[in-house]
């Protein structure tokens, strides 16, 4: 305990601790049900790539990541199987502990040819990659600087790094180069931390404006790409919607989203792996990845590497759909309809899931404040026929998504 932190409990009562933990947590729920910001997880049953059965009843998924359908694919889940009938369920220990099955080092070769990279280095999630790589590589009297809407998880990992975090407008480099130009000279080392698509508003980063400044200021740019890889220029990611292609130093992504399976990665150059391999507490002291999720991204990059028809189908789904509704044309399968309030969109949320569509509300503190939303998302399993009925739908609510923004 932090002996110089007052507290405001009561050191010492007649109730067991536990009874005042739970009081404090029920006492904070019923502050989030208030202001309606308190979240549920509901039974869900996918019946296939699109299909949902929630409380009895069937619904259109229009909030999932699987843009490409492939955890549902025969050939994934048949991948998936075979690796679990050769390798086991589970790693069993860290890969510096057990070294790691054959698979994870076939992964890590596949993606960075994928990328362009030297080198690759797998993760348990996404999540877990980005906890890793700023705490890797910086420290206290470094620099950080990320975009105001950037994952929640490049945020937890520039805050584990202890090195000084500031964020930079949405997109803005003039408002960057400006925060440049204020404090990298007092920074020893600076990183410059952004999605290459933004999971909440699909739009993408001026990633050839950020390495431009990156290489100006020498701030080494993190890109993250969960929602570019298999989506985003027939596929290969946010770095080749650019010409020429943005190789920024650092390209993190996830296997959760259009690969259908869970993990992530970073790819870099062999020194900064290297190091990664070494240093990074979130490799070090977990368990790698299971050899069923593994084998079903390798087959999943495989069809995406194969199928760039199928990876521009859920972009091209997203721009019939905005069409249709009367919303601003979009860069990439995630479609956000502003609607500001939490309750706004909690309503809106049930009037379409009375019609049969599950589209999740998006409230704080996944958006800023005052932008909570529906955040449709579309997939290459999705019809245009259902396309065009939420699309019918949601056209009532497309003005004022302009008037907020
Ligand atoms: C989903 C997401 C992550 C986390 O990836 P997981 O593999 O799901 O942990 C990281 N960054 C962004 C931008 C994301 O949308």
């Amino acid at each position: 305990m932090r002996s110089t932190e007052a507290s405001p409990e009561p050191t010492s009562s007649a109730l067991p601790a536990s009874a005042t933990l739970d009081a404090y947590a029920s006492g904070k729920l019923a502050g989030l049900e208030r202001s309606q910001l308190r979240r549920h997880i509901v039974e869900t049953d996918g019946l296939d790539a699109v299909r949902v059965e929630q409380t009895g009843q069937s619904l259109l998924n229009f909030c999932s990541n699987d843009y490409l359908g492939l955890s549902r694919h025969r050939e994934v889940i048949a991948a998936a199987q075979a690796a679990t009938a050769r390798y086991g369920t589970g790693s069993g220990a860290s890969r510096l502990v057990t070294g790691g099955h054959p698979l994870l080092f076939e992964l890590e070769a596949r993606l960075a040819r994928f990328k362009g990279s030297e080198d690759c280095i797998l993760f348990g999630s996404g999540y877990l990659a980005n906890l890793a790589i700023a705490p890797a590589l910086l420290s206290s009297g470094d620099l950080i600087l990320i975009d105001e809407l950037a994952h929640a998880c490049l945020f937890a990992g520039a805050q584990l790094s202890r090195a000084r975090v500031e964020t930079f407008p949405h997109n803005d480099l003039a408002g960057l180069s400006a925060k440049l130009a204020e404090l990298r000279p007092d920074a020893r080392r600076a990183m410059i931390l952004t999605d290459g698509v933004f999971s909440m508003d699909g739009d993408l980063a001026p990633l050839p404006g950020l390495q431009a400044l990156a290489d100006r200021h020498n701030a080494w740019l993190l890109v993250d790409d969960a929602h570019g890889v298999g989506v985003v220029a027939g596929g290969r990611g946010s770095a080749h919607a650019f010409t020429p292609a943005v190789q920024a130093p650092l390209q993190m992504g996830t296997l959760s989203k259009a690969l259908g399976s869970y993990g992530g990665y970073l790819c870099a150059s062999r020194a900064v792996c290297e190091l990664l391999r070494t240093r990074a507490r979130p490799l070090v002291f977990t368990t790698a990845p299971a050899p069923a999720s593994i084998a079903a991204a390798l087959k999943a990059l495989d069809l995406i590497e194969s199928e760039p028809a199928l990876c521009e189908r859920p972009t091209g789904l997203a721009r019939r759909f905005c069409a249709a509704a009367g919303l601003p044309e979009p860069a990439s399968p995630i479609v956000p309809v502003i609607l500001g309030s939490a309750t706004a969109a909690l309503d809106a949320s049930a009037q379409l899931r009375a019609e049969g569509f599950l589209v999740t509300a998006i409230r704080p503190p996944t958006v800023p404040r005052g932008t909570a939303r529906l955040r449709i998302t579309f997939s290459a399993a999705h019809k245009e026929a259902d396309i065009d009925r939420l699309a019918r739908l949601v056209a009532a609510w497309a003005p004022q998504d302009e008037a907020v923004e």
